[in-house]
């Protein structure tokens, strides 16, 4: 089955999104805690595909050691992603473009992997700073990439952006049926 991954660094608000996602609250558990999901996690949605909860990464009280361990899960799913449709990044609508997230869309699309971009509690900023921050995301991306990927608004606390999501991708597991 086709499979979409979810990544972005801890406390960024994944696991809120992944229950916005699934409706289900007991799959993916919310935690107050940074940095708690730590595995690699699939949920079976709709019979038809597969939602992949990858470790948060880069997050700055977690040691060295077992940040190595978090790329290195990481890298290794990527390595073997032969059912893999594409990586949602997800990043804190709040902040202005970080390095780190920056990074791992740069090295993403080094090794081929497509990925569209999830701006996460735009339930916190008024709509004009949202439109400013996405805004600064696209100069940056546009300086290396040619165009900007996919990217969607989202807040899990105000239910907003869950139907783009999944619209998104079963718009993609059609086309895929269909080739
Ligand atoms: P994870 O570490 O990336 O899985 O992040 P969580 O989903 O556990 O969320 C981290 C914190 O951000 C929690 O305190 C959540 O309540 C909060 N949070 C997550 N999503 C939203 C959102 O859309 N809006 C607001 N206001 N807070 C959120």
């Amino acid at each position: 089955l086709p499979e979409y991954a979810f990544i972005g660094r801890s406390n960024v608000g994944k696991s809120s999104l992944i229950n916005m996602l699934t409706s289900r609250k007991s799959l993916a558990k919310t935690s107050g805690r940074p940095g708690k999901t730590q595995l690699i996690n699939h949920f079976l949605i709709n019979k038809n595909w597969h939602l992949v909860d990858l470790p948060g990464y880069g997050y700055a009280r977690v040691s060295k050691s077992s940040k190595k361990v978090f790329q290195k899960f990481i890298t290794q799913y990527f390595g073997l992603r032969e059912q893999l449709v594409t990586a949602f990044v997800l990043v804190d609508i709040r902040h202005k473009p970080q390095p780190i997230d920056l990074e791992f869309m740069q090295w993403l699309g080094e090794n081929g992997i497509p990925f569209s971009i999830i701006f996460t509690k735009a339930d916190k900023l008024r709509p004009k700073a949202i439109e400013n921050h996405v805004e600064d995301y696209k100069t940056i991306l546009l300086e290396t990439w040619e165009e900007v990927p996919n990217y969607f608004i989202t807040s899990s606390s105000k239910d907003i952006g869950r139907d783009d999501v999944l619209k998104y991708i079963d718009g993609l597991n059609e086309n895929m049926e269909l080739n």
